[in-house]
């Protein structure tokens, strides 16, 4: 591995590079160095995975791939988002890990990128694509899911810190992340959705107390998140006192982008199943035809959109894990009994409920599309 930052002049003169030489540049790197990658392990980083994923990102970003589309001021390539979705094409099909989580390289890069101070950008942007620091996020709570606005957890200003008093919960990657981005309310006597800030929390503080949720397919990604008389300087605030919600929309906005953009890998998935046609039943193949043209479609549109930070990210976010989990739920049926088993079928169905829950629940995103794309009237809480 090289220990040299990209230089800047060449960066600079890449950003004249078309879409597809980068893409086909990106192939030919991948092509070369694909077995130095940890396996696909998606958004979510498994804790047993962690080192080796830090170093994959090292590797990236010597090699020119991190932070594509991110300002070559913060060590990135200076490229365009089109050139990042071009990235994350040709990872999918290469079949290895485009960044190193999604939730330092999209969610946390992004907010930092629109909201950060010249300050915050110069010491965190860097170490995320450098791999050096890895981010977790620290937004849903017991009683604060789909209903966020709802959060409970308190930051109250004390001179110049804040203290931070709650609990948060489904933390994926908790356990072997450095920092966080951390939902809090500051003002209680505001609305729900005002009177919350967003901070850069150091997972290592003084009362940051973290518990493992074991999952049903046996793993333990997640985990509980205690935060008891948590002291936070000033500077980790992100955007404006009490804003917090628009700096957490964004983020998420972000997020399912990108969860939308893995339809790519899906794709391929029901391009193998296609191999075995000759031997299922009419009814089989019929239902397989069926997946495999709603992933052509999705493919399609992710090809042209990319991952959006728009809220036609939340269709590519629907279309995509509602596919996961029908395609999850086929192979199964294939397999017959033995998808009871350990295996990859077993893991495939177990993984694929969360999928449709991660980033904003499939009827969250049809709420989403019905209100802002199709101007349907307002949902309303249940009376
Ligand atoms: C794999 C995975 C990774 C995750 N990682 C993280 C993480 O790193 N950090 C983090 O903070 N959170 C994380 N989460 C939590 C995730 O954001 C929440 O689980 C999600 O927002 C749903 O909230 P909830 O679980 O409280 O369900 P609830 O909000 O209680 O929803 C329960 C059910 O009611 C439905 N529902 C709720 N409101 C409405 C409505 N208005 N209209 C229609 N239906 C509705 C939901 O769709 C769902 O089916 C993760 C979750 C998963 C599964």
């Amino acid at each position: 591995m090289l220990d040299v930052e990209p230089d800047i002049d060449t960066v600079v003169a890449e950003a004249s590079e078309s879409v597809a030489a980068f893409g086909d540049r990106a192939r030919s790197w991948l092509a070369a160095h694909r077995t130095d990658a940890p396996r696909d392990y998606g958004a979510i980083l498994p804790p047993d995975l962690a080192d080796e994923a830090r170093v994959w990102q090292r590797t990236l970003f010597d090699a020119g791939f991190a932070g594509i589309h991110w300002p070559a001021t913060v060590g990135g390539q200076g490229l365009t988002p089109e050139h990042d979705a071009a990235w994350i094409t040709e990872c999918a099909i290469a079949q290895v890990p485009p960044f190193l989580n999604m939730v330092g390289c999209v969610l946390t890069g992004s907010a930092i990128l629109a909201f950060g101070t010249p300050e915050q950008q110069a010491t965190h942007l860097r170490p995320i694509i450098t791999g050096e620091v890895v981010w977790c996020q620290l937004f849903s709570e017991p009683d604060a899911g789909s209903d966020l606005a709802s959060l409970a957890t308190r930051a109250e200003r004390d001179g110049d810190e804040y203290v931070v008093n709650g609990q948060k919960v489904w933390c994926s990657n908790g356990r072997v992340a450095d920092r966080g981005i951390l939902m809090a309310r500051t003002d209680p006597s505001a609305r729900p959705h005002k009177g919350i800030s967003f901070f850069l929390i150091d997972m290592a503080s003084p009362g940051v107390e973290l518990r493992p949720l074991r999952q049903m397919n046996g793993d333990a990604e997640f985990d509980e998140v205690f935060l008891t008389e948590v002291r936070l300087p000033a500077d980790a605030l992100l955007g404006p006192e009490d804003e917090g919600w628009m700096v957490g929309m964004s983020a998420l906005t972000n997020e399912r982008g990108y969860i939308g953009a893995s339809g790519i890998s899906l794709q391929r998935r029901l391009d193998s199943m296609l191999a075995m046609g000759g031997g299922l039943s009419a009814l089989d193949r019929q239902e397989l035809a069926a997946l495999w043209s709603r992933g052509t479609a999705l493919w399609a549109m992710g090809r042209r959109q990319g991952p959006v930070a728009s809220v036609l990210g939340s269709v590519a976010k629907l279309g995509t894990t509602e596919l996961m989990f029908d395609t999850a739920v086929l192979r199964a049926d294939l397999a017959g009994p033995e998808a009871m088993l350990e295996g990859d079928v077993a893991d495939a169905l177990e993984s694929a409920p969360g999928a449709r829950i991660a980033g904003g629940t499939s009827q969250i995103q049809r709420n989403i599309i019905g209100e802002r794309i199709l101007g349907l009237p307002k949902d309303r809480p249940p009376s």
